[in-house]
């Protein structure tokens, strides 16, 4: 029955190959994800699965830990569960993965075609070819398999496709609200075929430094809101510098050069350049420990800006404003003494020949909702890849294949299978 289905995936991967080059065919950065999300539910209610797609409803949301506040709508931007139904008396199983991509500026870095799936040299260009559209195909087409094999598993698989991992997690947090809840959850995330055992924590802050605006004639009477903001970038990457001290480190990531990125991400000021700019704006993006309490992080934050800006005669009379939005992600571990890593194991074992080797991210991902605040065991195995969230981003198309495999194995595994 296995060998049936690994040879099921074999024939089927032309068509895998199409189908992950439709999703990155498809820009599905914020705001735009209702064309993606409409074609994979077509295609899982082609296969028979029941599809539930809806839309978040931030209101419903708000009072549930792990939720990040936005400053947008959710209107017409779709979630969506497929479940397969199983026979009966089997594991449940939730693949999840996420459809949202970030931004290809600047475009110009690119040279492959952003959003054209190009293929070289076994390698599929694209945003989101990697992360994590390859995720999304292996999942949808490990199911397609086992259907082809004519398997029936025993119990439920859900693939469940979300919006916005990459700024909230509010597409996951939302599966969650809405009633899901499997024996365990995979996300194909791009991170190598590694079983994911720890992750970091992620806050957005935006800091607004004030100036004082005037005509550039008379610019050197006036305060320069982007001079002013500059302590005050020196003020996070010190902080980011002291959070990375090996004394500061958990023991999981003692081996990780510097595990926490202060990323100032954005930089806005100025529109006019004979005129003084009169306000700064920058964002940084944090990462956190495990275990680090949000709340403390924005404390220490804040407080570090506020104490560089009482150094500046200026500032000191002009405070800048601190607020955090959007990614309020705690860190998390995700235990390798359960079951489901036991299982992807031996998935993995047998597909590649090689031991499954453990992996920590400086990265997020969804896999906390669901293991932090569901309390159900979670991890990420996913395909190989590189240059994600820069220009050129590739996935290794026969890590795909494998993954595919390896999802297909653990499915029968873990659900369990009639012949
Ligand atoms: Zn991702």
């Amino acid at each position: 029955m296995i060998d049936r289905v690994m040879q099921a995936v074999d024939d089927l991967w032309d068509a895998e190959v199409q189908f992950l080059q439709g999703l990155v065919r498809r820009p599905s950065t914020l705001h735009h994800e209702a064309e993606i999300q409409n074609w994979i539910a077509r295609e899982l209610a082609e296969m028979g699965l029941e599809v539930d797609r809806w839309e978040i409803d931030p209101g419903a949301l708000k009072s549930l830990p792990g939720y990040s506040p936005v400053e947008w709508s959710y209107h017409g931007r779709p979630n969506l569960v497929g479940t397969l139904r199983g026979s009966g008396g089997g594991k449940s199983l939730l693949l999840n993965g996420h459809v949202d991509v970030v931004s290809v500026e600047p475009i110009h870095f690119w040279s492959h075609d952003p959003w054209g799936g190009e293929i070289v040299d076994g390698r599929m260009y694209g945003r989101g070819s990697a992360d994590m559209k390859s995720g999304i195909a292996a999942m949808i087409f490990a199911v397609k398999a086992l259907q082809r094999a004519g398997v029936r598993l025993k119990g439920d698989v859900y693939l469940n496709t979300v919006i916005e991992e990459e700024c909230t997690g509010a597409g996951a947090l939302s599966t969650i609200a809405r009633g899901y809840r499997a024996d365990a959850v995979v996300i194909p995330e791009p991170f190598g075929q590694t079983a994911l055992i720890s992750q970091v924590g992620v806050l957005w802050a935006r800091v607004t430094v004030r100036g004082a605006g005037a005509h550039a004639r008379s610019a050197s009477a006036a305060t320069n809101a982007i001079f002013k903001a500059l302590p005050l970038l020196q003020a996070v990457k010190e902080l980011e510098a002291e959070v990375n001290r090996p004394e500061a480190k958990p023991a999981v990531w003692r081996d990780i050069p510097h595990p926490i990125n202060y990323n100032v991400g954005q930089f806005h000021a100025g529109d006019w350049t004979s005129t003084v700019p009169a306000e700064a704006v920058f964002e940084v993006r944090i990462g956190t420990y495990p275990g680090e309490n949000l709340e403390d992080v924005k404390a220490r934050f804040k407080d570090r800006i506020m104490e560089a800006a009482r150094r500046d005669p200026w500032l000191r009379d002009h405070l800048p404003e601190v607020i955090f939005y959007a990614f309020h992600a705690e860190g998390a571990d995700f235990d390798p003494n359960q079951e489901i890593f036991a299982a992807l194991a031996d998935a993995h074992q047998a597909v590649t020949g090689t031991p499954i080797r453990h992996e920590v991210t400086t990265a997020t991902t969804d896999a906390r909702f669901f293991q932090l605040y569901q309390g159900v065991q979670t991890t990420c195995y996913g395909p190989s890849g590189d240059n994600l969230h820069a220009a050129d981003e590739w996935v290794d198309l026969e890590s795909v294949r494998s993954v595919t495999k390896v999802l297909a194995r653990l499915m029968m595994d873990w659900c369990g299978a009639d012949a």
